[in-house]
Formats: structure tokens, C-alpha cells, sequence
């Protein structure tokens, strides 16, 4: 019998390896990887009982601790310096400047349980939508109503808001398959906590020459440890 998970993920791994190895640069590939993730995702929750109950204006999830890979974030810069004017920069760098400030007084645990306005939150709307990170991406929720209450009381984990255990599997295999490609390339597959990272690479210019020749992209940002 065939393993959903695993089928899913070699089949977001051989399309992203073979796109990542064409010569495409890691800004294309992402792009076409998160268009079949929309796809894969759209359809499992068209197959399941069950529905998100996540709507466009409700943002409890944008106050949680995120992390990102330097792909992810490069291909957000992007993103930002061609539909952001000028002041709209200077002002997501002054957001990021202050939950910068506050993140780097948190231990990792601290910041877990400790609401902060996502800086890219705009009128309960993410304003990068289009290219926001796996970890956006894979958080749906059962309950908005527990989302609420988790909101409300960020330091109890006990509250569960619930997932669907498919679109929870898709979303994990796709991101794994994409990052298994990624690690082929030599190129910094770190994790980096969100905020600290993006203020970095949209103040320091040099953040894409070290990810293109596969040295630490970031480094201010903090590095997330996993083990
Ligand atoms: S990047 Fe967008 S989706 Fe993710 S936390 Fe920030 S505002 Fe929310």
C-alpha cells in the first residue's frame, strides 16, 4: 500500500530538485512550489468532513513565534522591495525594529508563549500573502474560537485548536519534499527565527550574495536549534 506522506513528499521533492537543479534560481522554485502546495492543500481540504474554520480578518495565529529558512525570507524581501513604496519599508523596519528589541530580551520558551503582532500584519492581513513562509502556511485551525482563547491566554499550550489531520500530513510532506530539494543545492538551509531574519535582510545588502555562494545568509539573526 502506498504511503500518502511519502508519495507526497517524493513527488514535491523530484519537481523542486528538478527546478532547483535547471538553473532556476531558489526565488522561482519556491514560487512554483508554494502554487502546488495551494493545489494539494485546496484539494485535500475539498476531501475532507471536516473544514478549516480560518477566514480572511481573523489573525490570532499571526501573534505566534515563526520561523523561516533564507529562501523563504530572500524570496519575501523580494517581494516586499516590488510592491512596498518607500515608506512603507521604512515603516515594516520600525515594526521589526521594535519586536526585534523585545524578541532579543525573550528566551526561545518566553517567546513561545508571548503574543507579537506579526510586522507584516496589516488591518488583521498578512501584506506578503502571496509568498508567506511554510510555517503561515501549514497553521489552520478547527476552532477559531480556541484560537481566541489561546490568544487570550498565550502561556497555557493545554489549548488545542485543532487541525485536519490530512491537510496537516500534505502540508508537512510538501514542505519536507521542498526542503529536502533544498538541502542539494549547498546553499543555507538554516532556520532562522522570522523577525530577526527579515529586519536583516531587508537593512543588510549582502544577505544574497552569502546565500547564493552558500554561506550563512544571516548573521544577526537568531539561528533556531532544533536538536
Ligand atoms: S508572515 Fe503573514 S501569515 Fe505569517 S505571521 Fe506574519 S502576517 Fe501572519
Amino acid at each position: 500500500m502506498t504511503d500518502p506522506f511519502q508519495t507526497a513528499a517524493l513527488s514535491e521533492y523530484q519537481k523542486s530538485a528538478a527546478q532547483l537543479a535547471s538553473g532556476k534560481d531558489a526565488n522561482a522554485a519556491l514560487k512554483k512550489s508554494y502554487e502546488r502546495y495551494d493545489n494539494l492543500i485546496a484539494k485535500a481540504i475539498d476531501e475532507s468532513d471536516t473544514k478549516p474554520d480560518c477566514k480572511a480578518g481573523c489573525a490570532f495565529c499571526c501573534y505566534y513565534k515563526v520561523e523561516a529558512r533564507a529562501h523563504e525570507i530572500l524570496l519575501i524581501k523580494e517581494y516586499i522591495n516590488r510592491h512596498f513604496n518607500t515608506e512603507k519599508i521604512a515603516s515594516l523596519k520600525t515594526a521589526l525594529e521594535t519586536n526585534v528589541s523585545i524578541i532579543r530580551g525573550l528566551t526561545p520558551e518566553q517567546h513561545l508563549t508571548t503574543n507579537l503582532q506579526c510586522a507584516l500584519l496589516d488591518n488583521n492581513q498578512c501584506s506578503i500573502y502571496p509568498v508567506r513562509p511554510f510555517r503561515c502556511r501549514n497553521f489552520h485551525s478547527t476552532d477559531a474560537n480556541a484560537c481566541e482563547q489561546s490568544h487570550s491566554d498565550p502561556s497555557n499550550m493545554e489549548i488545542a485548536t485543532g487541525m485536519i489531520e490530512d491537510v496537516a500530513m500534505f502540508a508537512d510532506a510538501h514542505t519536507q519534499g521542498f526542503e529536502a530539494a533544498a538541502d542539494q543545492t549547498g546553499k543555507d538551509t538554516r532556520i532562522y527565527d522570522f523577525t530577526t531574519a527579515l529586519l536583516e535582510a531587508l537593512c543588510d545588502e549582502h544577505t544574497l550574495k552569502r546565500y547564493q555562494r552558500g554561506k550563512k545568509t544571516f548573521q544577526q539573526a537568531i539561528e533556531i536549534d532544533l536538536n
